[in-house]
Formats: C-alpha cells, sequence, structure tokens
C-alpha cells in the first residue's frame, strides 16, 4: 500500500504531531464544523471527553441544539451558529470539516446550496487552516465512487459518477472538495486528511431524513410498512456511529493523508435490512415495495485494507449488535412527537 499512488503520506508540518501520539499532550482547539449534526455531535462528545476544547460552527440546517444540549456550560464547548460558506476567523489547531447535509432528501433539498457548502464552505476551512497552520479532515463520501464499476471499492478506484444527475451537487460536490483538499495540501503545506464515509447510522439520525436506517426503524416502532424502494435488491453496508468516530479520530492523529474508506464491510440487501430491523424492533413488521430513486447505486461495500493497515482500525460493531442502540433513542423521540402533537 505504501506505493500506492493515492496515499499520501503527510509532511507532519503544523502544530499538532507530536502532541497528539502522546497522552499527556496539551490540550487542543479543535473546530467541528457541523457539529450539532449526527455524526458532528457524537465525534464532539469524544472530543470533549478526552478533555480538548471544542468549538462548533452549524448553520442548523440538519443539525439541532438538542444533540448538544448536554454540554451547554462545558467550559470547554462552544457552539456558534454560522453558514461555512461565509468566511470566519478562529484560532484553532485542528479543524473536523463535517458540514454538509448528508442525506438525499436533504442535499437535494436545494441542490446549489449543497454545491456551494462544498465548495466555498470547504475552501474557507482550508483558508482557515492554511492561515493558522491546523490540521484539516475532510468528511467525505462514498459516493464520490457514484454507481461503482468495481466492487468492492478500494480508494484507487475513481469512480462512476454523472456529472449531472440529481446527485451531483453532493457527489460532485465532494470530489471538488477532495480536490481543494489535496491542492491545499499540495500547494499550501496544509496538513490534511480525507476520510470516505460510508453509511452510518445511530443515536441522533434525522428521524425522518429519508435515509434507508432512520425510515426503516422509524417506521417498525410507528407500526407503519417499511418502504423498500425497486426490488430492494441494492445492497449497502452499515457502520455504526462509534466506529465511525474512532475511526475519524484515528485519521487525524495518523501519519497519512488518505484518502481512506472508513465504513463497516457488512453488506446487506435492503430486504436483508428489513429483516434485521424486524427480528429487532418487530416481528410483525411489514414491508411495501415503491419505485426507487433516480440515480441509485446498486452495489456499494468498502474495502478497508488501507485502514486496518496505516490506521490500525476496523469496525467493531455489527448490524445486529448496532440497531438496538439506536431504537431507544428513536422510540424516545417519536414518543415525545406524539405527545407534542397531542396524542
Ligand atoms: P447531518 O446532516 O446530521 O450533519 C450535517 C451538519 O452540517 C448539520 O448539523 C447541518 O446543520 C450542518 N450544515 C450543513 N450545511 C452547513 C453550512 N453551510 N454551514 C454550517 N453548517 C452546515 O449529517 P451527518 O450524517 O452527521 O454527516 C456529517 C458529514 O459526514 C457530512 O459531511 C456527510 O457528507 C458525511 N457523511 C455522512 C455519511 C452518513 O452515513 N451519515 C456518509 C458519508 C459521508
Ligand atoms: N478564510 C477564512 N478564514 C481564515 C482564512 C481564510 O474563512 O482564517 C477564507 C477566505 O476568506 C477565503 C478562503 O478562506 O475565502 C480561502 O483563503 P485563502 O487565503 O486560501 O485564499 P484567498 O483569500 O487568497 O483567496
Ligand atoms: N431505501 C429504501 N427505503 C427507504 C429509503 C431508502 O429502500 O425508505 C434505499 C435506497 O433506494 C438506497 C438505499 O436504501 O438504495 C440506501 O439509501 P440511503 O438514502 O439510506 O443512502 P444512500 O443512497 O446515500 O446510500
Amino acid at each position: 500500500l505504501s506505493g500506492s499512488s493515492s496515499v499520501v503520506q503527510s509532511s507532519n508540518r503544523g502544530s499538532s504531531g507530536i502532541f497528539q501520539r502522546n497522552l499527556g499532550r496539551r490540550r487542543l482547539r479543535i473546530v467541528v464544523t457541523g457539529g450539532a449534526g449526527f455524526v458532528g455531535s457524537h465525534l464532539v462528545d469524544k472530543l470533549i471527553t478526552r478533555g480538548d476544547e471544542v468549538i462548533v460552527i452549524d448553520n442548523f440546517f440538519t443539525g439541532r441544539k438538542d444533540n448538544l444540549v448536554h454540554l451547554f456550560g462545558n467550559p470547554r464547548f462552544e457552539l456558534i451558529r454560522h453558514d461555512v460558506v461565509e468566511p470566519i476567523l478562529l484560532e484553532v489547531d485542528q479543524i473536523y470539516h463535517l458540514a454538509c447535509p448528508a442525506s438525499p432528501v436533504h442535499y437535494k433539498y436545494n441542490p446549489v446550496k449543497t454545491i456551494k457548502t462544498n465548495v466555498m464552505g470547504t475552501l474557507n476551512m482550508l483558508g482557515l487552516a492554511k492561515r493558522v497552520g491546523a490540521r484539516f479532515l475532510l468528511t467525505s463520501t462514498s459516493e464520490v465512487y457514484g454507481d461503482p464499476l468495481e466492487h468492492p471499492q478500494k480508494e484507487t478506484y475513481w469512480g462512476n459518477v454523472n456529472p449531472i444527475g440529481e446527485r451531483s451537487c453532493y457527489d460532485e460536490g465532494k470530489r471538488t472538495a477532495e480536490t481543494l483538499t489535496m491542492d491545499y495540501h499540495r500547494g499550501a503545506g496544509v496538513e490534511v486528511r480525507i476520510a470516505r464515509i460510508f453509511n452510518t447510522y445511530g443515536p441522533r439520525m434525522c428521524l425522518d431524513d429519508g435515509r434507508v436506517v432512520s425510515n426503516f426503524v422509524a417506521q417498525a416502532i410507528r407500526k407503519q410498512p417499511m418502504t423498500v424502494y425497486g426490488d430492494g435488491k441494492q445492497t449497502r453496508s452499515f457502520q455504526y456511529v462509534s466506529d465511525l468516530v474512532e475511526g475519524l479520530v484515528a485519521l487525524m492523529e495518523g501519519e497519512h493523508v488518505g484518502p481512506f474508506n472508513l465504513g463497516n464491510p457488512g453488506e446487506f440487501t435492503m430486504l436483508e435490512l428489513a429483516e434485521v430491523v424486524k427480528a429487532v424492533i418487530d416481528p410483525s413488521a411489514t414491508i411495501e415495495f415503491r419505485p426507487n430513486t433516480a440515480d441509485d447505486p446498486h452495489k456499494r461495500k468498502p474495502d478497508i485494507a488501507r485502514a486496518k493497515e496505516l490506521l490500525n482500525w476496523e469496525p467493531k460493531i455489527s448490524l445486529k449488535d448496532g440497531l438496538p442502540l439506536m431504537v431507544s433513542d428513536f422510540r424516545n423521540r417519536i414518543l415525545n412527537e406524539d405527545e407534542g402533537k397531542g396524542l
């Protein structure tokens, strides 16, 4: 792998390096853009717990204060309502750049805004990283592989992406964000890291974001049929959020730029996923077929050999073990919603 053209060795420049491999290191100041969202809020919890200072930047498009409310009042935590499309001045050691709607329903809602977030937002955060010498991590996506012609997908695969489709604002947006990241690395010596995240689930996912795990779980709890799109034979690999957070931190602290696939290689058809949800939540749950969405990738499964070897990381939580961990969170929120409606 070390000879592979697209794993780039870090230049080890900047303020971090030695401090982060040493547990007795100084406290870091870390920005998490999109920190009020699903993945971001779990990452923030991890960084606060290990003793660092965290500044969240979020415009609350899909994020919620509820995801962070337990940290309000903590002197090491700060929340700024800000849109990353606009510049911002801060002094920090590390930037985890997550800000971007992640579910198809959300990123298609205003595609031009999605592109602006990916391009201008990433540019601003890279400009910030350059100015203050911070290390920058981009959360890219498995969608950069498009409807992949290589299976499972390795980081060396360049993808099969439609540049003019309904998903392009997201997948081409993230591809551009990766390009910007590498150009700031090569051109300005910014220390960067790129993660390509595969489908992730867990507590705090938006209830109605239209993603398959949140849909099936919410539908099973509400005693509604689970909506299977197309023939349900398309595949995805589902990663539990704590595994992803471990991977993101390992990547940020490690020596390699990436890109790295971060995902769980367990591969399921949507029909198989429905069976697991049924077994975990309600054996009497039913399914209902619906037409599939445009440009839906037929299969997706990460090859994580590179992350295993270079980051010493692999997911630990299987779908069967992870799903029950999000069910109580979903049950509580659905109950609260119903009470709010006076049901
Ligand atoms: P999310 O929608 O829960 O979180 C995204 C956060 O970014 C939200 O809090 C939102 O309010 C914020 N945001 C969006 N646009 C913004 C802007 N212009 N300025 C400031 N804040 C903005 O999504 P998530 O699942 O937590 O995803 C986090 C990151 O991980 C995203 O970059 C996404 O592309 C990437 N990712 C997630 C998955 C997944 O399965 N969840 C898979 C691949 C990649
Ligand atoms: N930027 C920012 N905060 C900073 C430094 C830069 O938001 O602390 C923004 C800046 O406004 C610009 C972008 O990041 O839009 C890229 O900055 P860079 O210095 O790389 O490029 P330039 O300003 O020369 O175009
Ligand atoms: N899907 C489904 N039922 C739903 C929502 C999604 O069968 O209620 C399918 C969708 O067609 C896709 C897969 O599940 O094939 C994953 O969709 P999701 O939106 O969760 O993620 P992505 O397409 O970004 O991987």
